[in-house]
């Protein structure tokens, strides 16, 4: 048991990449883990499997930000000596209540640590490449809550002080306030020429800006559709950026891009996505399990113990994992393999194989397809004992081009289970033609996806508002047995090609 503890986390603006790494431990740490609605799925993954996480919107309570139930809650938690995390966006405290929570920790005797985070002001800074201060034009930043609590009498906040503070202005939950905040500001003389810019989810693949100036700004933030969490940044400084900043420029930016794979082989997926800009969605539709019994596996592990095949082949990263922890979990390791050759198909079935510190013997890199390896076979194998490692619901092309050349058995090392659920967002999302590409890596999960398509999701297909992307002409192949097209294929069937694919597809000029 822990002794109890409470940190309070900044998670930071949006972009899960801005967590510190203290932050980091501290969720790895975590038994129980209460966020903010805002705070990126990418980060609590973070914390470990067992760890109870609770959105701060679980809480009863009438007030909207659950306040004070969430002090009870931590107290609670923390007293039944858990090691807990708060995970606020941005920084604990700034505009974050995180100055409240320490305090009720502290009268309640709860022992606590904070860690700061990204605040939303220092994100929009970077990301649109505004800098808040500046030799020449801002020496001062001034953060506002452009938000007051309802109870404070509202001349709480000293407008003529604002308008005449002598640097950068950023505003805080100011955004259902402009009316009344601009005229404010200009009242007290700051020019209405003054360059303002409005960011909502600045760092997320949702970031949206509008410059203009504050005589301007009210319209411009309707007219262009903004909406919250945003952020008013008033000042010279505005007028220093760039028309499209580094973000800015990122090939997928706002574009939302569902993911259909496995869950565990869809975090480095979503990485590479969110670095690009792009917003992903995540909809598993099949499940990688273990085959419903290990006789099997463990039976053509004995064989290829005894030297009864030549050569082992694997078709997958998966096939290669689970046939690999299975030997360890019977307390056997790689020599168990002797003599016998590998071979692979796919530069990630190749990666995993180098996990366990193995290299495959052929790895065509050509094609990644089974012709390409049976290309390779045709020669070195002719005639030899072959194991073909798979899916349980593998495909026979393989097997039986191999059997012409060769004595082939097969071994199911892993199988996939539809694990569609029908109520997921996303598919109100698909429905609402919210989602820009849906990425289909392999015909399995092409097959499962569309099999969970109703008309209205088929019908925006096809009229390419939703676009399949494919990331190989077997996938493609599978989308069109279901009479729907891929929009996109990719030249080669990895991650890294998919995503250039979509690039292409979503800047055809970029
Ligand atoms: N503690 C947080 C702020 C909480 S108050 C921080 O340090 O950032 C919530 C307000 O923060 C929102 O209404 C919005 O004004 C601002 N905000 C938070 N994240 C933002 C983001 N990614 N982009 C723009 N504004 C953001």
């Amino acid at each position: 048991m822990h002794r109890p503890i409470v940190y309070l986390v900044g998670a930071g603006p949006g972009d899960p990449g801005l967590l510190t790494l203290r932050g980091r431990e501290c969720l790895e740490a975590a038994d129980f883990v209460l966020y903010d609605q805002l705070v990126s799925p990418q980060i609590l993954r973070f914390a470990p499997a067992g760890a109870e996480l609770m959105c701060v919107r679980e809480l009863a309570s009438s007030h909207p930000d659950r306040w004070p139930q969430i002090h009870v809650k931590l107290i609670d938690e923390a007293k039944q000596g858990k090691c807990v995390v708060r995970l606020k966006g941005g920084d604990p405290l700034i505009f974050g209540r995180g100055g409240e929570e320490a305090e009720a920790l502290r009268a309640a005797g709860i022992p606590y640590e904070i860690v700061p985070g990204v605040t939303a002001a220092l994100a929009a800074g970077s990301y649109l490449e505004i800098p808040l201060t500046h030799r020449t034009h801002s020496s001062a930043v001034a953060l506002i809550t452009g938000h007051e609590h309802p109870g404070k009498p509202s001349s709480k906040l000293d407008w003529k002080a604002i308008a005449a503070f002598p640097g950068t202005l950023v505003v805080y939950m100011g955004f259902s306030r402009l009316g009344s905040i601009v005229p404010e500001l200009i009242r007290f003389g700051k020019s209405p020429k003054t360059p303002v810019a409005a960011v909502t989810r600045a760092s997320c693949g949702e970031q949206q800006t509008v410059v203009a100036t504050l005589e301007t700004i009210e319209a411009d933030v309707v007219s262009a559709g903004l909406t919250t969490p945003a952020l008013l940044l008033i000042g010279p400084v505005v007028g220093l950026k760039p028309a499209v900043s580094w973000f800015e420029g990122r090939p997928l930016l706002g574009s939302r891009i569902l993911v259909t794979r496995p869950r565990k082989q869809a975090l480095d997926f979503i990485h590479q996505l969110e670095l690009r800009g792009g917003i992903a969605v995540t909809l598993p539709v099949i499940d990688i399990r273990p085959p419903e019994s290990w006789s099997e596996v463990d039976t053509a592990q004995e064989a290829i113990a005894r030297g009864a095949f030549d050569w082992l082949i694997f078709t997958s990263a998966n096939g290669v994992e689970h046939f690999f922890e299975r030997l360890a979990s019977r307390g056997l390791d790689t020599r168990s393999l002797g003599k016998t050759r590998l071979a692979v198909i796919g530069t990630a079935t190749a990666a995993k194989l180098a996990e366990y510190r193995l290299r495959a013997d052929v790895a065509p890199e050509a094609g990644m397809n089974s012709e390409a390896l049976l290309d390779e076979l045709r020669e070195r194998a002719n005639g030899k004992r072959i194991l073909l490692a798979q899916v349980a619901e593998g495909r026979d092309v393989l097997r039986n081009q191999l059997a012409a050349i060769a004595d082939v058995s097969t071994v199911a090392a892993y199988r996939q289970q539809v694990v569609v659920n029908a109520d997921h967002k996303a598919f109100g999302l698909l429905r609402r033609g919210e989602i820009d590409f849906v990425t289909l890596t392999s015909p399995n999960i092409a097959r499962a996806f569309m099999n969970a398509c109703d008309d209205t999701i088929r019908g925006r297909i096809e009229r390419g508002e939703i676009r399949l992307a494919a990331n190989s002409g077997r996938c493609a192949v599978a989308i069109r047995d279901a009479n729907l097209f891929a929009a996109i294929v990719s030249e080669a069937p990895t991650s890294a090609s998919l995503i250039e694919a979509m690039e292409l597809a979503f800047r055809p000029t970029a």
